[in-house]
């Protein structure tokens, strides 16, 4: 995608003045602020976007051709090395060496603290297959407690929980509890509040020392902007974080906040949150961050270009099968009819992030053939076929089409294993959907 982006937004200036020389202040000059730019409307802080550039420029600047790397391709490298890097460069993973091992929640009010409680303890649930207790220690806020409560519920994950008593009590009973019951985990919901005061520091202080936890991690609310830093540095200073994981990252915000906390702090980013359900949690990749946050152009220009000439009904029905399992021949069929409207292979591949420059020209021919074979395989079977699939095993059917449409046995079998194939994989990004965001077809 980061690519992919430079190559749309700045390939002018980078090639016309650097593809063959040496990479100078004067060359890049405009793709930097072509960089700036980018990273301001991705809301990363003002100071981080100087840091930044100044940081690459400084990097590429001298930076020639070796190995037969052309210059500009190096400098989009540098980029996206130097991102990457801010970023934390590698996936951080949770500690869970201690058996119980404690995670403490801490966050302002309405960053979603609870919420990713519920979505923490689920994952740690799921994926590492260990057994989880929450805490709800967060008296204050009202209705805390029961949301944290209900999260348990709904997703079998215990809770404990002793009403209005002083947290750091209940803190500590909750690990005598979690040790005796052979729970793996314990995650502490603690006590949030519209800002950082003394009295809430020196609660989470206490409920600290009385607990010794691996793990004390801040979550943020990934909209709140420019704040975002002072708040961490404040609850890093008081608490020495381990992590911070930020919330609210779906919909079209580019994620600029990660690259201001890495930048700022120097925080791991263990998790990001990227919705309402149980399910929207992702581990941190710097690297995908680091596509997502300068990536956002093609991805932009794709949805333009599929919602201008195509018909959305007949798209929205097909998305509408194909993720209810009902998908068949007659759906590609429309759809294939839609996607040629959006331009030929090769056009489409060009405005995937990560796709171009990736596939030869020989391969988007090759696919481009496959699709005209298909259509014309298609256009020789009846509706009646194309709807209910399991009629083409039939020898006489078969024959009937191969000769109508003068395509080989193999084209044929090639098209309904390929087809096969299509459904499994819309299977399973369907599950994957359901557990994390479900697109919007529009109605
Ligand atoms: P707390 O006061 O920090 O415990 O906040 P809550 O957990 O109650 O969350 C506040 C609001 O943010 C709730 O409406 C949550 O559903 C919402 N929320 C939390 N995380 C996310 C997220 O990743 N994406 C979105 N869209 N909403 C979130």
């Amino acid at each position: 995608g980061f690519g992919d982006f430079l190559a749309n937004r700045m390939k002018k200036s980078l090639e016309k003045k650097v593809a063959k020389s040496n990479l100078t202040e004067e060359n890049i000059k405009d793709t930097l602020r072509e960089i700036r730019l980018a990273l301001l409307e991705a809301d990363v802080n003002i100071d981080v976007v100087k840091q930044l550039v100044a940081n690459i420029e400084k990097k590429a600047v001298g930076t020639g051709i070796s190995d037969g790397v052309r210059a500009d391709q190096q400098f989009i490298k540098i980029v996206h090395e130097e991102l990457t890097e801010i970023l934390g460069k590698t996936k951080k993973e949770l500690n869970l060496g201690s058996r119980p091992s404690i995670i403490m929640m801490v966050g302002l009010q309405g960053a979603g603290k609870t919420t990713t409680c519920g979505k923490l303890s689920h994952l740690i649930n799921k994926k590492n297959k260990k057994k989880v207790l929450m805490v709800g220690l967060d008296i204050y806020r009202p209705g805390a407690i029961d949301q944290l409560v209900e999260l348990g519920q709904k997703n079998n994950i215990d809770v404990f929980e002793k009403g209005k008593q002083d947290p750091v009590i209940t803190a500590k009973e909750a690990v005598d509890y979690a040790e005796a019951n052979d729970y793996d985990v314990v995650i502490l919901d603690t006590a949030g509040r519209l800002q950082i005061n003394n009295e809430l520091m020196d609660e989470l202080n206490n409920i600290r020392k009385n607990v010794s936890p691996q793990e004390i991690i801040l979550t943020v609310d990934g909209m709140t902007g420019q704040d975002i830093i002072n708040v961490t540095t404040e609850f890093n200073n008081l608490l020495k974080l381990t992590g911070v994981i930020v919330t609210k990252l779906d919909g079209d915000t580019r994620g600029g906040a990660t690259l201001s906390i890495s930048f700022m702090t120097k925080l791991p980013i263990k998790f990001i949150g990227e919705g309402e359900g149980i399910s929207a949690l992702s581990e941190f990749y710097p690297k995908r961050m680091a596509d997502r946050i300068l990536g956002m152009g093609d991805i932009d220009t794709l949805f333009e270009k599929a919602t201008e000439g195509v018909d959305q009904r007949t798209m929205e029905k097909t998305m509408r099968r194909m993720f209810t399992g009902q998908f068949d021949l007659e759906d590609l069929r429309n759809q294939m009819k839609q996607m040629a409207k959006m331009g030929n292979v090769g056009g489409l591949v060009k405005m995937i992030p990560g796709l171009a420059g990736k596939i030869s020209d020989n391969k988007i021919d090759d696919a481009q053939r496959r699709l005209d074979v298909a259509e014309i395989l298609m256009n020789s079977m009846t509706l009646k076929e194309r709807r209910e699939p399991r009629l083409l095993k039939a020898i006489t059917r078969k024959k009937r089409i191969l000769k109508g449409s003068g395509r080989t046995e193999k084209e044929f079998n090639e098209l309904l294993n390929q087809f096969d194939k299509g459904k499994k994989q819309v299977a399973e990004m369907t599950k994957q959907l359901k557990m994390g965001r479900m697109p919007n077809f529009g109605g």
